[in-house]
């Protein structure tokens, strides 16, 4: 094996030329036959902060191909175990670099369950910030605001930039401006965490406005990324902590921190999921045959909203229903309450979590009308 046919620029030629002679079956299946038939590869172990190409191939994606703090070289990255393990290693660094001792971490009220649980792990203290308004079953961003306006200056705030989980409800482009005013004025710390770009409509840019809209406002930032969502790669492991930092001397010393704190977690991340997301986003044909992907599983899941809506409509179902079209990507904060979830479960035999969640993805058109007349049973 000589070192030149292993340079990663010759390798993603070879890789290039190799899927312009395959047959289309599928972009994972693609990159997972190149990955196999590369002679070149190995079970070495990557670098402490994770292979090169995927770390700066995921900045590239959330941040954008043309971002600026890119071009300025202010922008590292980790390669993590998965989307939680990006936002362990964020934390962790938080705990032990934060300019402010005793700082809390604000997470949105509800939230993914682990966020709680990563923070405090490390020692963080964890306060909730106002998110879902229950009448409206929408964004409650009055609550929000004020919590932000009123927390400790400096405090470091845990947001979701799109497909938020479990609720389905994101911030417009306006309300992402207005808290970005107040996390500006009151200095707070923005730490992203983005498992689903792609999943809320369909577009890897649009589910990537916030940030870049952060960034673009001279914000530092974490971002943690998860791949198991928008590549089908649950049990691979391939996340990646984008660091965006004032000036590259900040980021280096970001990076070399998180490299000696992972040295002695994980010592190296593992490969095989971060090569199938490198052959796929450095590659032109492969990403797009991705960006249809995704778009259409976005838009399946757009139509079974609407699908759904148009159904409880049609049946006079009590209530109003507009929350289903409104929320967004894979979850739906249905309003449900747990009570009427358990005649879902023990009637029914529909299944979804206590507080009302549903997955849009487990609906489809031959279960959708029975779906709305057993939600229509629970809430006469
Ligand atoms: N963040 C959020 C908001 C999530 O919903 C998830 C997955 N449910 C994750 C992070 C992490 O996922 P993973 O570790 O599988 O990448």
């Amino acid at each position: 094996m000589s070192s030149t046919s292993n340079h990663p620029a010759v390798r993603l030629q070879q890789i290039s030329n190799h899927i312009a002679t395959k047959k289309d079956t599928g972009m994972n299946k693609s990159a997972d036959r190149i990955l196999v038939e590369d002679d070149n590869l190995d079970h070495e172990y990557l670098p402490i902060l994770g292979s090169n190409e995927f770390r700066f191939a995921s900045a590239k994606l959330i941040l954008g191909a043309n971002s600026k703090a890119i071009a300025e070289g202010r922008v590292g990255a980790a390669q993590c175990i998965s989307g939680t393990g990006a936002v362990y290693t964020g934390a962790h660094f938080l705990s032990k670099h934060y300019p402010i001792k005793g700082a809390a971490c604000y997470i949105s009220k509800p939230t993914w369950a682990n966020h709680r649980a990563i923070f405090e792990g490390v020692g963080i203290p964890v306060l909730e910030y106002p998110y879902w308004d229950a009448a409206t079953k929408g964004l409650d961003l009055k609550g929000m605001l004020s919590c932000m306006q009123s927390a400790p200056n400096g405090s470091i705030f845990l947001l979701h930039p799109c497909a938020h989980n479990p609720t389905g409800v994101d911030p417009t482009p306006e309300q992402w401006r207005q808290i970005a005013d107040v996390m500006e004025a009151k200095g707070h710390f923005t730490f992203f965490d983005c498992a689903y770009q792609g999943f809320a409509s369909g577009s890897l840019t649009k589910d990537a406005f916030s940030v870049r809209y952060f960034v673009d406002r001279g914000f530092e930032l974490f971002v943690a990324q998860s791949f198991s969502k928008n590549f089908g790669l649950y049990s691979e492991r391939a996340g990646n902590l984008t660091i965006v930092a004032k000036t590259p001397a900040v980021k280096n010393r970001i990076e070399s921190q998180i490299a000696k704190a992972q040295r002695a977690v994980i010592s190296n991340p593992p490969a095989y999921g971060s090569r199938i997301v490198s052959v796929v986003l450095n590659n032109e044909k492969l990403y797009s045959e991705w960006e249809t992907n995704l778009a259409s599983m976005a838009n399946r899941i757009i139509d079974m909203r609407k699908a759904l809506y148009d159904e409880l409509v049609r049946l006079g179902t009590p209530g109003k229903w507009n929350h289903i079209v409104d929320q967004i990507g894979m979850f739906s904060f249905t309003g449900l309450t747990t009570p009427q979830v358990k005649v879902l479960k023990e009637k029914y035999h529909v299944y979804l979590t206590d507080n009302g969640r549903i997955s849009m993805a487990g609906l489809n058109s031959q279960n959708v009308k029975y779906f709305a007349q057993a939600v229509d049973y629970v809430v006469r």
